[in-house]
């Protein structure tokens, strides 16, 4: 597997799994290759229907997560992240809380959850949303979390 591996229309693998910690720390972070259908599902049914609809280009963030690599973030040992079916969205100039609620009214995911956002800052934290595996049932949650906590639904 390259780095320049498409996985769908407008997305590539070394976007998907790109990670400034792993650089610096020379973490290996290629996810095995069974795991290759998930990203190109995160591509297709999460990131390419959000760039249709605002039609302005956004890096993805930790598509995967090697477990070394989510480690020496902190990130829950059980994140979706590192089964490759989650992923971390940010789009300049669209506030995080209107693209949560667009994604929440538009895609099919797991789980949606609008994290460390903060009221009147519209570029504050990111989006995670999450889409289980081909043939797997989604939950359909939504989360807001703010201050070490998870709320329901979306809090602007
Ligand atoms: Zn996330």
């Amino acid at each position: 597997m390259k780095l320049s591996d498409r996985l769908s229309k407008h997305y590539v693998l070394g976007e998907l799994i790109r990670s400034e910690t792993a650089e610096r720390k020379g973490i290996d972070n290629m996810p095995p290759e069974a795991y290759i259908p998930r990203l190109a599902r995160l591509c297709e049914k999460i990131l390419e229907p959000v760039y249709a609809h605002y039609g302005i280009p956004f890096s993805p963030n930790s598509g995967y997560r090697s477990p070394e690599l989510n480690a020496a973030i902190g990130g829950s040992p059980n994140s979706q992240h590192c089964k490759a079916e989650a992923v971390d969205i940010e789009i300049p100039g669209i506030s995080n809380y209107e693209l949560a609620v667009w994604v929440r009214d538009h895609l099919e995911y797991d789980q949606l959850i609008l994290e460390c956002y903060r009221q009147g800052e519209p570029n504050s934290g990111w989006v995670h949303v999450s889409l289980k595996q081909e043939g797997e049932q989604n939950r359909k949650q939504v989360k807001t979390y703010a201050n070490r906590q998870y709320y329901h639904g979306l809090l602007s």
